[in-house]
């Protein structure tokens, strides 16, 4: 992808389904009633591999199998290393074990004042109102209790999550996750977008979804609607590979823009889909021109069975150097890792200071050349590189 990568030059169209009528192609509900759930499914359309075929029977036990056919349509179905294809399809990686994977491995279950709400900084919440999504990413850090494929039986309780924020002035900001809360009806976002905005201390509402990737034609205009009427509404999207930017979830985030949401988006680094710093530069510039401001470069959580997918650390800031500095500053993600065990997001940052003297920051920029900073009234600032003797100090 270069500089002629424009938006109406991405993937659009109903592929594998070309003969069904638009009309139904572009109907979200149809979209989710004919996910692709079963390995006789995903057979008509592709070769699995033997551990593949083993992985997707054991989903029953750990993460149901669901892809909408808007979706699959991405998977370049000759490949087998398909980058869509990895997030989506299970792997007989999930099967197994590591000593470092946790089943909560950002410990919010032991951070929830009542079942589904999760109270760990001080003046925001996370809101859990659904187990349910679009089609379920074979890394989800929730996959304990997202498709209740384990028997979590997470039943959302609306009521007496927004009776604790209703009862707790510190909290200003609320963010709804899940599963995906846009899987909700547009009578149930109603109603609570619409308590949570007459709850004086709650400033604004985040919302995660994958929902504009997995079904851009739940973004309509009565959904917008509902935003418009509630808003500040600001939203996190989840697009991890620039084969995800298609014209259809354009025109998804341009109806959100319009509808005066801000978007952001957060990536999960995984090995072999965009643990490559050439790709993860195209997914950024792709955002911007969807108006989406790349946030978060997430290192992938120590979900059980996900060793396969996981990057080394090193790659992410590898990534992260060959973006800073070398486009534009808004597409630069922050990389960061969840800590495990609940101890928040802590930012993970190539090193461009070498020193902190009493007098000087000694720096380098993103071509490696070295500078100098004052600390010290008077101290004029060197390009070491550029002047390799360092000047004296003025008096
Ligand atoms: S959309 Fe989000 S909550 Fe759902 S499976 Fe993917 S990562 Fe998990």
């Amino acid at each position: 992808m270069n500089s002629s990568d424009k938006p109406s030059n991405w993937y659009r169209g109903q592929g594998h389904w070309a003969d069904v009528p638009a009309e139904n192609w572009l109907n979200w509900k149809w979209q989710l009633k004919n996910r692709i759930t079963k390995v006789e499914q995903l057979e008509q359309y592709l070769e699995l591999t033997p551990d593949e075929k083993a992985a997707c029977y054991f989903s029953n036990q750990k993460l149901a199998l669901a892809i909408t056919p808007y979706f699959f349509n991405l998977i370049d179905v000759n490949d087998p290393n398909c980058p869509i294809r990895r997030q989506i399809i299970p792997h007989g990686g999930e099967m197994k074990t590591a000593p470092e994977e946790l089943l909560d491995p950002v410990g919010e279950d032991g951070d929830m004042p009542v079942k589904g709400l999760v109270h760990r900084y001080p003046d925001r919440v996370l809101f859990l109102v659904t187990d349910r999504c679009a089609s379920y990413c074979r890394y989800c850090t929730r996959s304990r209790l997202v498709s209740n494929a384990q028997d979590y039986n997470f039943h959302p309780e609306f009521e007496s999550g927004l009776k604790y924020i209703e009862e707790h002035p510190e909290v200003r900001d609320v963010l709804l996750s899940g599963g995906d809360p846009l899987l909700l009806s547009n009578k149930k976002l109603d109603y609570l977008l619409g308590r949570l905005k007459a709850i004086p201390h709650v400033e604004f509402v985040r919302i995660g979804s994958r929902i504009p990737i997995f079904l851009p034609q739940r973004i309509d205009e009565d959904l917008c609607e509902i935003f418009k009427k509630h808003g500040p509404i600001w939203m996190s999207i989840h697009v991890n590979h620039p084969r995800e930017c298609t014209q259809e979830l354009y025109q998804a985030t341009e109806r959100l823009s319009f509808s005066g949401v801000p978007l952001g988006n957060q990536s999960v680094l995984l090995k072999g889909v965009n643990d490559d710093p050439d790709v993860m530069k195209s997914l950024v510039h792709r955002l911007l021109m969807m108006r989406v401001r790349p946030y978060y470069l997430y290192q992938c959580d120590l979900i059980t069975g996900s060793r396969h997918l996981r990057a080394d650390v090193r790659k992410g800031i590898e990534i992260i150097q060959h973006l800073r500095g070398h486009t534009t500053g808004y597409a630069v993600p922050q990389f960061v890792i969840d800590a495990p065990g609940g101890g928040g997001k802590v930012p993970i940052n190539p090193d461009y200071v070498e020193e902190i003297t009493d007098d000087e920051v000694i720096m380098r920029n993103f071509e490696g050349r070295q500078y100098r900073y004052p600390l010290v009234a008077g101290r004029k600032a060197v390009n070491i590189d550029a002047a390799p003797t360092p000047e004296p100090l003025l008096v």
